[in-house]
């Protein structure tokens, strides 16, 4: 990202100015109280939301006006986003189906995955059968069978309980480690942003106040709102 500015209806910058390399394979964390703009630098690195100005490149190649669908990437949202009407099987293919992907390719995939997120004997259910952490093993497998080097998460996990949320972070960073997925993913919770990241990136009212490994951020806050935020001792 190279200066990457939104502005929404000629108001104020919700981010100003943003300028962030992120690696292949790493996991990438956004953190940032509510309001920062961390959900729009998500939607826009998707597709979902236009950019104001500034450059956004995947791969060395400038993606600002690629449609969400030739990204190559998947997402993962707050609320699941599941089809309430269509069983777990279904959810989780409706991209490949939409994609055309061959037959048999989806059920390797579907298998596979239900595996992965112990969800082969929920198959037939409705999300309205499922308890909060079976939707959103569902949402995760459905970002799996996309086979997306790249994938973004907004807050995948602030609708389940703090037990279930410890759980969840660490099946997600296992499967960002066995697929080699590079990560990007949105919390408000620091000590979800400081247990998972590689690298974090903490904002605050659209601007980056600072990038680093988790120890780097702890010890050496490049300022008052990321010692506060952080909850370390300068
Ligand atoms: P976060 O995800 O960090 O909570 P958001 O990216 O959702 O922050 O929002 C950043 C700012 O942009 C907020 O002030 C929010 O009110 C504003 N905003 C977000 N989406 C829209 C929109 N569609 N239209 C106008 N303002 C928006
Ligand atoms: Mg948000």
């Amino acid at each position: 990202m190279e200066n990457i500015k939104k502005t929404y209806d000629h108001q104020k910058n919700v981010l100003d100015g943003i300028d962030l390399e992120i690696k292949q394979g790493e996991f990438f964390v956004l953190v940032g109280p509510s309001g920062s703009g961390k959900s729009t630098l998500l939607r826009m690195i998707a597709g979902l939301e236009t950019i104001s100005s500034g450059v956004l490149q995947i791969n060395d190649k400038i993606v600002n006006h690629l449609r969400p669908k030739d990204r190559n990437l998947s997402m993962v949202f707050q609320n699941y986003a599941l089809y309430p009407h269509l069983t777990v099987e279904q959810n989780i293919l409706f991209g490949l189906r939409a994609k055309k992907v061959d037959k048999k390719e989806q059920q390797k995939r579907l298998m596979d995955a239900a595996e992965m997120m112990g969800l082969t004997e929920l198959l037939k259910r409705k999300p309205k059968q499922l308890s909060g952490g079976q939707r959103q093993r569902v949402a995760l497998a459905r970002s799996v069978v996309s086979h997306a080097p790249l994938c973004l998460m907004d807050e995948p996990l602030s609708n389940l309980d703090a037990k279930l949320r410890a759980h969840m972070r660490m099946e997600i960073r296992r499967l960002q480690k066995r697929l080699g997925l590079t990560m990007i993913y949105v919390t408000h919770d620091q000590v979800e942003a400081m247990t998972m990241g590689d690298r974090i990136m903490v904002l605050n009212d659209g601007i980056i106040q600072q990038v680093g490994d988790p120890i780097t951020l702890y010890n050496e806050p490049a300022n008052l709102f990321v010692a506060s935020f952080i909850g370390s001792p300068k």
